[in-house]
């Protein structure tokens, strides 16, 4: 989660008058930022996953799974080693949007050594074991996206209506006691969206036309109480209607962060983790039941888009410009709108849109073209919230307001600036992937994520493609079964002139220059299939072969080789299809139920069965060979004998070197 400040937060009017303020100071803080550490270099690696746990709670009587609205109960307990000994703990855990979410992540960032792959799952599963032992009976930690019935009567535990007058989000489903408040963030984030946009969010997907499901699909909303007074114009036909900001933020996911060198190297490594973005929501889909229903879509991606945008009528285009600055295509929740490296310029073939002040603000600073048009861009929007004290903070010392601007930007990469009062470096973020039910799966993704970036750096790779090509692959990515079904849009070759003249990379380049079809045409990117993309072809490399490559250059220990060979043996069948997405497989779930009527609906007996059986299979009671065929991993808690053993490798090496010289 982004940041999260204490203190006393001001009222919507107070929020939107102190706007301009806002950007001014948050300007000036990047501005001192920049010039400070610019120049900063040699940070090491270091990288963490955040995991936005679901608790969750079963009635074995009724067949019905509730979500478990306790996070503001364990969540201080779970905090409690942080609050003793900050700087020594395993793990450590912060609240989220909604009261059935614990966001878990390890105690410290890890590094480079290899053997730290190794720790990921067991870091992982400690987490979820912590979370569990405060938990009562029938009361479990899930990791996954979505919980296929919030907003859908009585979801919760203990059970709350909504109160579409007085409440936060004014929601026909999503109750305001479901918003977790014991932190003022979440309930004024979601009051002050609806506020500035003067409207209740809206989005409707489209249902999964099954044979029996009523054609046209109009729902029919007396069953979630009195809805005479609720405007539900915003739904449509043959799709669900969401009206609830919480049914988007209140989905969770896996973010990976990464800190790197310098500030060149992390802008380097936002734009070539971008084209990755869809790549891996489309590989990590497991979101395709909404509000009881099976839907068309696959992953939160959109859902969230849409139930976090703030943007007025104005602003979105369908009024005229009078009262408002810009016209802003995108919500405030999208996929990233712009590359930020030099280098990558050509690839920005999309409209920008910039608040030219700090644009002009930034120039004058010595700040390059791109880095400001990122910066100008993100600082188009309005503080969401605003605490007094932040009023007054000192601009050469805090980036508070800075932060404010950035975190609440939610983008598909996020560039984050050294934070102030620490010693962080830059780092970026990694933000679409889907939550898998298995400690297994998420740890296979991070790996493959991070072994790329590692492999992006080290061989000096180039995956971009035009900024337009990655949105158009953020819409395949979230089709129903997009991973089997969608070609991507994707770099022909990844090599660059500095890519290094190793005999494998060689090979890739003589490959490329052999291949007839390279030279048809100027275009350098072309549209492949998600197995081409990770596996290779004959035509293209595969994402796979250069790690295996990297991998094997690089001395790695017996345990953590056998890991990682197994997350990427996952990485590799799920491309190729033979294993399915959590979401397919909740699909074949739900159309296989004894009691499922073909008519598109997952009803709560369903629903509980489905997720009995993934809490089984993450918990390792049942087996899901559809999914993730695999054996223990070798993962484990205490790398020490490893991390001996790679530190007394270093040293023989550095002597030998000494006493070659
Ligand atoms: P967010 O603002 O996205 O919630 P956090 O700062 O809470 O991000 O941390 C996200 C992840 O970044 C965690 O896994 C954490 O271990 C990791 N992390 C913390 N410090 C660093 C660092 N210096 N470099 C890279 N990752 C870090
Ligand atoms: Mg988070
Ligand atoms: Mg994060």
């Amino acid at each position: 989660m982004g940041l999260l400040t204490e203190g006393h937060p001001l009222s919507w009017e107070e929020t939107k008058k102190h706007a301009q303020y806002v950007r001014e100071h948050g300007v000036e803080q990047f501005i001192n930022t920049y010039k400070e550490l610019k120049d900063r270099r040699n940070d090491s690696l270091q990288w963490g996953d955040e995991v936005e746990f679901m608790i969750i709670r079963f009635d074995h009587e009724k067949k019905k799974v509730h979500l478990l609205l306790k996070a503001h109960e364990i969540l201080p307990i779970l905090m409690e080693p942080e609050n003793q000994n900050p700087d020594d703990c395993t793990t450590l855990w912060r609240p989220e949007y909604a009261d059935y979410m614990i966001e878990g992540t390890p105690g410290k960032p890890y590094g480079y050594l290899p053997v730290h792959f190794n720790m990921v799952e067991a870091n992982m599963r400690l987490r979820r074991q912590q979370g569990q032992e405060l938990l009562d009976k029938d009361e479990y930690v899930l990791s996954t996206s979505n919980f296929p019935r919030n907003g859908c009567p009585d979801c919760s535990w203990p059970t709350y209506k909504p109160t579409t007058d007085t409440s936060a989000s004014a929601s026909l489903f999503f109750p305001d006691e479901f918003i977790f408040a014991d932190h003022p963030r979440f309930k004024i984030l979601t009051r002050n969206i609806r506020l500035r946009r003067n409207s209740k969010v809206a989005f409707n997907i489209p249902i999964f036309i099954d044979t029996n499901t009523p054609r046209p699909f109009i729902e029919d909303f007396s069953i979630y109480g009195d809805t005479a007074g609720v405007n539900t114009t915003a739904a449509i036909k043959d799709h669900i209607y969401l009206d609830a900001i919480g049914l988007g933020t209140g989905c969770s996911c896996l973010q990976v962060t990464f800190q790197a060198q310098s500030i060149d190297e992390a802008r380097f490594l936002y734009d070539q983790l971008i084209p990755l973005t869809p790549i891996m929501l489309a590989m990590s889909a497991s979101s395709p039941i909404w509000r009881g229903y099976l839907t068309e879509i696959d992953c939160r991606w959109n859902v969230l888009c849409a139930m976090s945008d703030d943007r007025t009528t104005e602003e979105e285009g369908s009024e005229p410009l009078k009262n408002e600055c810009f016209r802003i295509p995108k919500s405030r929740y999208s996929s990233v709108d712009c590359y930020i490296s030099p280098d990558s310029a050509k690839y920005n073939d999309q409209e920008v849109v910039l608040d030219m002040n700090v644009f002009h603000k930034l120039i004058e600073n010595d700040i390059d073209h791109l880095l400001a048009q990122h910066i100008a861009h993100l600082f188009i929007r309005d503080p969401l919230i605003l605490f007094e004290e932040q009023l007054h903070l000192d601009d050469t010392k805090d980036t508070d307001l800075f932060e404010n601007i950035n975190s609440t930007n939610w983008q598909s990469m996020r560039f984050k600036p050294p934070p102030a009062d620490c010693d962080i470096g830059w780092r970026v973020e990694f933000r679409p992937t889907e939550l898998q039910m298995t400690d297994f799966e998420n740890a296979a993704l991070v790996t493959f994520i991070v072994l790329l970036t590692r492999a992006i750096l080290t061989y000096n790779l180039n995956l971009l493609i035009p900024i337009s090509n990655v949105d158009e692959n953020m819409k395949f990515a979230q089709q129903r079964d997009a991973l089997r079904h969608q070609k991507f849009h994707f770099r022909k070759s990844l090599t660059t002139e500095q890519t290094p003249d190793t005999p494998f990379l060689t090979s890739i380049q003589k490959n490329k220059s052999q291949e007839p079809e390279y030279d048809k045409t100027e275009c350098e990117h072309c549209l492949m299939t998600i197995n081409e993309i990770i596996n290779g072809s004959n035509k293209f490399v595969g994402l796979l072969n250069i790690i295996q490559n990297y991998l094997s250059n690089i001395d790695l220990d017996a345990d953590t080789q056998d890991t990682i060979n197994q997350y990427l043996d996952l990485i590799s069948r799920r491309a190729a299809g033979t294993l399915m997405t959590n979401a397919t497989w909740m699909r074949h779930f739900v159309a296989n139920h004894p009691v499922y009527k073909h008519d598109s609906v997952v009803t709560d007996e369903i629903a509980y069965d489905l997720l009995w059986k993934m809490t089984k299979i993450t918990n390792d009671e049942e087996e899901c060979p559809e999914v993730v065929r695999k054996k223990p991993s070798k993962t484990t808690l205490d790398v020490t004998a490893a991390v001996e053993q790679d530190n007394n490798e270093l040293e023989i090496k550095q002597s030998l070197i000494n006493n070659n010289q």
